[in-house]
């Protein structure tokens, strides 16, 4: 068994963003769950140490925890290779739960915005999505933007959006 749920509506292949990416392989539609992130609980330090092997694998769930693969062997099935992108098609439901913000067509790349779930110190990213809104540089304190925090309202990591909309 996998760590990560992916739906069967969902396949692995090659992005032209980066890399692998996930696809829709089926219509899916607005608010349906895509993915849901598994794996080990783990400190900034274990991630630093796990991340040294595994390369990043991880996402983050309060300002302090991360949750991921510990292992290779547990690395493809944890892996969720969700790209980011300025205009993407996944928000947040709670801190591991992924679901589709509108009706997504089959063969689209299923992306999220880094800016939903990260909130560290010293993250850049040259960000290569295509987007006509694309910010060029992706930080690790984007949450902060007043104008991410009203697109992507709703759809923010909980222990993120609890830090700017007191009814969330
Ligand atoms: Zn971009």
């Amino acid at each position: 068994m996998d760590l990560t749920y992916f739906s069967p509506k969902t396949e692995k292949r090659d992005s032209a963003i980066e890399g692998r990416g996930l696809f829709a392989k089926a219509a899916i539609a607005a608010g349906e769950t895509v993915v849901v992130k598994g794996g080990y609980v783990m400190t900034l330090a274990q991630r630093d140490k796990v991340g040294d092997v595994l390369g990043p694998s991880e996402i983050q769930i309060t300002d302090d925890l991360f949750i991921g693969p510990a292992t290779a062997a547990e690395r493809e099935g944890a892996m969720m290779h969700l790209n980011h992108s300025c205009a993407p098609n996944l928000g947040l439901n709670g801190q591991i739960a992924f679901v589709a913000m509108r009706d997504i067509q089959p063969g689209e790349e299923l992306t999220f915005d880094y800016a939903m779930t990260d909130n560290e110190e010293d993250l850049e990213m040259r960000c290569k999505c295509g987007a006509q809104t694309c910010r060029t540089i992706v930080t690790g304190k984007d949450w902060k933007r007043l104008d991410l925090q009203k697109k992507y309202k709703g759809y923010f990591s909980l222990y993120l959006a609890k830090k700017f909309d007191p009814i969330t």
